[in-house]
């Protein structure tokens, strides 16, 4: 499908049938997608059922802007109906004033961290806050658009937190079936790329989870690697997958939980894409068809 395809906001109809080739693949008990055989022209694949049938265009049921405060779309639509997921948008528009509430320190597994941070921001001043919200609110669109059930962490950038346990604790409280954190890097100026953080063994803590969350990272990284152009990271990581256990947001997750480090926001390359908002829809295929990978193989 063409990147360079209208400009504005995309249909809901548009949307779902970035996910269809691969849906098609996996959801081999799903009869509606037998139109879309592997290889086939994605833009030529009968759309997923849904409110989208038969639709070009905003229909009815279309609540993406939450505009009409009509209620959620029903459970039961979509290859992705009966899944949930919770995207965390790294920081907060408020914590840059709030030093004494993010630096309180609370539980990060078996040593206590602080609260949250601030985050990063590119040379220009676009801030790391901003761009994990933007980009999570794309990243929800279209997992909603295939029926996904999608909870964010926070609600708007203005505000302070959530501390980096409660954010976990959303993802165990809605027992979903995946977690992903979106962050980018503050690395240093000459490296670039991309990597996603897997939750090491932490006893008492990962056990459980260690062995999804990989299995989800790879998913997303694949995924992410292919739509957007950026490289693994160069500076750290390996082969964009860097494992780690001082996480307080992986270690206190019951559920299969992933950060993704979008780029790095010092890296004048990098930065070029992260500040893009047409390169930020693509990134937000990239990472919903991850997400929706792992979630068909459950
Ligand atoms: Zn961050």
């Amino acid at each position: 499908m063409p990147v360079s395809a209208p400009s504005g906001p995309r249909s809901r109809a548009t949307r779902a049938l970035y996910l269809i080739p691969l849906l098609a693949l996996l959801a081999t008990g799903c009869a509606s997608a037998s139109g879309a055989e592997p290889g086939s022209d994605p833009t030529s694949a009968i759309p997923l059922p849904g409110p989208d049938d038969g639709s070009s265009g905003r229909g009815p049921g279309d609540t993406a802007d939450g505009e009409d405060g009509a209620a959620q779309r029903p459970v039961g639509d979509g290859p992705l109906h009966d899944r949930v997921v919770v995207i965390d948008p790294g920081h907060n528009g408020g914590n840059a004033s709030a030093a004494s509430e993010i630096n309180q320190q609370v539980p990060a597994g078996p040593q206590q961290k602080a609260c949250d941070t601030v985050g990063a921001e590119t040379n220009t001043g676009y801030p790391e806050h901003l761009f994990n919200w933007e980009l999570s609110v794309l990243v929800k669109e279209r997992l909603e658009a295939d029926g996904a059930t999608v909870v964010l962490t926070r609600e708007d950038d203005e505000g302070v937190g959530p501390c980096i346990d409660e954010r976990a604790g959303i993802g165990n409280e809605a027992e979903a079936d995946a977690a992903v954190s979106i962050h980018a890097d503050g690395g240093p100026e000459s490296g670039r790329g991309f990597h996603v953080i897997v939750p090491g063994e932490v006893e008492g803590y990962t056990e459980d989870i260690v062995e999804p969350s990989l299995e989800l990272a790879e998913d997303l990284r694949r995924e992410y690697r292919e739509g957007t152009d950026v490289p693994y990271a160069d500076y750290l990581a390996q082969d964009g997958l860097d494992e780690r256990t001082d996480l307080g947001g992986l270690n206190m997750s019951t559920v299969p939980k992933v950060f993704l480090e979008a780029g790095n926001m010092r890296n004048a390359e990098d930065a070029a894409l992260l500040e893009d908002p047409e390169w930020r829809e693509r990134a937000a295929d990239a990472i919903a068809r991850g997400l929706a990978m792992y979630l068909m193989r459950e």
